[in-house]
C-alpha cells in the first residue's frame, strides 16, 4: 500500500510550504492535488503579500493591529500575533528562495498601499504575484525530492477510532481508487469560491476539504464570514486587484462622484473591504450606479504606471468587457472572493480530529476573523503552512500507522462511485445544480442579508440536495472522468453551503462580512464569538468557542 508520515492534500501555497517543512524536518512527506500544482488558484492572486519589516520603520504590532481591526475583532490575537511577526522572515524566506519582488527606486523590495492598513506593506510582483510565488515554490517542491500525485483526487478520509489512518484518492487519469496510507493529514485544499456564481474564484475551487473535514467530525468555524470583494469585473466577475485602489485608483458612482467620502472619510476606498463593499452596494441599491455596476477609475494614473503594475488587470478590462482603463473608468461591483471561515484549527494547524492539521483558506486559524485585509492571506498560507508541516513532521516521530483493511475500505467506495454512475438518467444535470445553488447564494446569502433571505437560501439548498441524490453522470467510462469529478465536488459544496447558510442565520448581529440588515449594529454583549459548525443528524449543529483577546480590547470601527 501507499504509505506517508505527512500526507498533504492540496498543492497551492499552502500546501507546498507544508510539505517542504515536513520534508524538511525528515518525514516521509508527499502531497496529492486534483489539478497540476501549478494550476492551483494561489497561481491567481494578484495584489501581493502583507509584511511589516522593522528595518521600513514598520512594527509587526501595528500591522497585527490593523489585522484584529480588519477583523471586526472576531480574530484570535494570539493567532494574529504569530502570523504577523513571523511576517518578516517568511517573506525574506521566499525572497531566498528565489521570488523576483517588485524593487522600489532605491533597490530595496518595493511595496504598494492595501485596504485597512495605515502603511504600505504590501510586497508585489506586478499584478500577478501569487504565480511568481507559486511557480517558485514548485521548484522548491521538485527540488526536495517530495513524492507528488498529480491529478489525484480525494474523496474520503480514513478514520480508526478516532485517529486518522489515510485518505482514499481517484487516480484521475485511469479511474483507479487507491487507499493512502498516512500518519497524519494536512488538508491544504483552498476556499469554496464556487459555491457563489459568479465569484473571483477558480472553477475547482469547490470546497472539498471543509467538506470532508467536517464529514469526518472536524468543525467549520466562522462560516457566515463570506468576503464580497469590491471591484470584480461586471458580467464575469473576474478580480480587478485591489492594488489598482492601492496605487491610487479611486471608486466613482454614475455621476463621477467619489462616494467613498461618505463612508470612510480618511482610507476611502482603502477602507477595509466589507466597508467599501457595503459602499458600492448601498450606491447600487440607491440607484448611483449603472447596470447594477459602479466604477473603477484610473484614468488619472497614467499609461506608464499601469503597464508597470497592473497590465493584467489591464488586459482582463480589455478581453472581458471591452474597457481599456488607461482611457476609461471599468464598471465593477461587489463579488464573492474569499472565506474567512475554514476547518477550526490551533496556532500549529492541529484540528480536533488527532493527526489532522489544515492550513491556508480551508482553515481557520483565527487570522482573519470578520474580515480578511487583502495581502493577509498569501501570508497566512505561508506561514502557517510551514507550522504545520513541521508540527507533523515532529509528531510524526512518536506515531505509529493505523490499521484499516484496505479491500474493505477501497470497494465501499467503489460502491459509492459505481452507484452514482449507474443512475438512470432523470434529464436532470450537476450543472443546472451548481448553477441555481450559486444563483442563490450570491442573491441570498449577499452583501447584505437578513433571516428572510437566508431562509430562501436554506429551502434552495434543501431542494438541490434532494436533486442532488438522484442527479445521473452521464460519462460512464472511468478513464478522465471530469463529469464524475464535478459531480462528486457538488456533494462537498452543498454540505459546506449549508454550514455558512446556517451560521449566518445563526448570527444575530452585524459584524464583518455578515451585515443583517435586520440586526444592523455590531453586538459585542452577546457576539463576541466565533460559530462552530459540526456535523448532526439533519444538518450542522452549531455551538460556540470564545475569541481570543492578547491586548487589543474591541472598540468602534471607523476607517
Ligand atoms: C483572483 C484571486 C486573487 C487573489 N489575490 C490575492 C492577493 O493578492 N493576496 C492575498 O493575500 N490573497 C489573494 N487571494 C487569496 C489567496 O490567493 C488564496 O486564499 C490562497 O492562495 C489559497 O491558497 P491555498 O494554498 O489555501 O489553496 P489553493 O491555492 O486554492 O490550492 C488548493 C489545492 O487543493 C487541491 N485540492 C482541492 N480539493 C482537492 C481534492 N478533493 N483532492 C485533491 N486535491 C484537492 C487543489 O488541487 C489545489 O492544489 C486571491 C484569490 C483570488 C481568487
Amino acid at each position: 500500500m501507499l504509505e506517508h508520515d505527512v500526507l498533504v492534500i492540496g498543492a497551492g501555497l499552502a500546501g507546498m510550504r507544508a510539505a517542504i517543512a515536513a520534508s524538511a524536518n525528515g518525514a516521509n512527506t508527499a502531497i496529492i492535488s486534483k489539478v497540476h500544482p501549478v494550476r492551483s488558484h494561489s497561481n491567481a492572486a494578484q495584489g501581493g503579500i502583507n509584511a511589516a519589516l522593522l528595518d521600513r520603520g514598520d512594527d509587526w504590532e501595528d500591522h497585527a493591529y490593523d489585522t484584529i481591526k480588519g477583523s471586526d475583532f472576531l480574530g484570535d490575537q494570539d493567532a494574529i500575533e504569530v502570523m504577523c511577526s513571523s511576517a518578516g522572515r517568511a517573506l525574506i524566506d521566499m525572497e531566498h528562495m528565489g521570488v523576483t519582488f517588485n524593487r522600489d527606486d532605491e533597490g530595496k523590495l518595493g511595496t504598494r498601499a492595501f485596504g485597512g492598513q495605515r502603511r504600505a506593506r504590501t510586497f508585489y510582483v506586478g499584478d500577478f504575484t501569487g504565480q511568481a510565488l507559486l511557480h517558485v515554490m514548485f521548484e522548491q517542491l521538485i527540488k526536495s525530492g517530495v513524492r507528488s500525485y498529480e491529478e489525484w483526487f480525494v474523496t474520503s478520509l480514513i478514520e480508526e477510532e478516532g485517529q486518522v489512518a489515510g485518505v482514499i484518492a481517484l487516480e484521475i487519469r485511469t479511474g483507479q481508487l487507491h487507499a493512502i496510507r498516512a500518519k497524519t493529514v494536512i488538508f491544504c485544499t483552498g476556499g469554496c469560491g464556487r459555491l457563489f456564481e459568479p465569484s473571483t474564484n477558480a472553477l475547482i475551487v469547490t470546497g472539498d476539504g471543509m467538506a470532508l473535514a467536517y464529514n469526518a467530525g472536524a468543525g467549520l468555524m466562522d462560516m457566515e464570514m463570506v468576503q464580497y470583494h469590491p471591484t470584480t469585473l461586471a458580467g464575469s466577475g473576474v478580480l480587478l486587484s485591489e492594488a489598482a485602489r492601492g496605487e491610487g485608483a479611486y471608486l466613482r458612482d454614475k455621476d463621477g462622484n467619489r462616494f467613498m467620502e461618505r463612508y470612510a472619510p480618511n482610507m476611502m476606498e482603502l477602507a477595509s473591504r466589507d466597508v467599501v463593499s457595503r459602499a458600492e452596494q448601498t450606491e447600487i441599491n440607491a440607484g448611483n450606479g449603472v447596470n447594477g455596476c459602479v466604477f473603477l477609475d484610473c484614468t488619472h494614473l497614467g499609461e506608464a504606471l499601469i503597464m508597470e503594475k497592473l497590465s493584467q488587470i489591464r488586459e482582463i478590462g480589455i478581453d472581458l468587457a471591452g474597457v481599456d482603463m488607461v482611457r476609461e473608468p471599468v464598471p465593477i461591483r461587489p463579488g464573492m472572493h474569499y472565506i474567512m471561515g475554514g476547518i477550526k484549527t490551533d496556532i500549529d494547524g492541529l484540528t480536533s480530529i488527532p493527526g489532522v492539521y489544515a492550513a491556508g483558506e480551508c482553515a481557520n486559524v483565527s487570522v482573519h476573523g470578520g474580515n480578511r485585509l487583502g495581502a493577509n492571506s498569501l501570508l497566512d498560507t505561508i506561514v502557517f503552512g510551514e507550522r504545520s508541516g513541521n508540527h507533523a513532521a515532529n509528531a510524526c516521530r512518536s506515531l505509529n500507522f493505523v490499521d484499516f483493511d484496505e479491500h474493505e475500505v477501497v470497494a465501499r467506495e467503489e460502491g459509492r462511485i459505481r452507484d452514482m454512475l449507474e443512475r438512470p438518467d432523470n434529464g436532470d444535470r450537476w450543472g443546472a445544480i451548481r448553477q441555481a445553488m450559486g444563483e442563490s447564494m450570491v442573491s441570498n446569502v449577499a452583501v447584505f442579508r437578513d433571516e428572510q433571505t437566508i431562509g430562501e437560501a436554506i429551502r434552495d439548498l434543501e431542494g438541490l440536495r434532494e436533486r442532488y441524490a438522484r442527479v445521473p453522470v452521464q460519462n460512464k467510462n472511468r478513464v478522465f472522468n471530469t463529469d464524475l469529478i464535478f459531480a462528486l465536488e457538488l456533494g462537498y459544496m452543498l454540505d459546506v453551503a449549508d454550514t455558512i447558510a446556517f451560521s449566518a442565520l445563526e448570527r444575530k448581529e452585524s459584524r464583518g462580512a455578515n451585515s443583517r440588515t435586520d440586526f444592523p449594529e455590531r453586538d459585542d454583549e452577546n457576539w463576541l464569538k466565533h460559530i462552530v459548525a459540526k456535523k448532526g443528524e439533519v444538518g450542522p449543529e452549531l455551538s460556540y468557542l470564545p475569541v481570543t483577546i492578547t491586548k487589543w480590547q474591541p472598540e468602534e470601527r471607523k476607517y
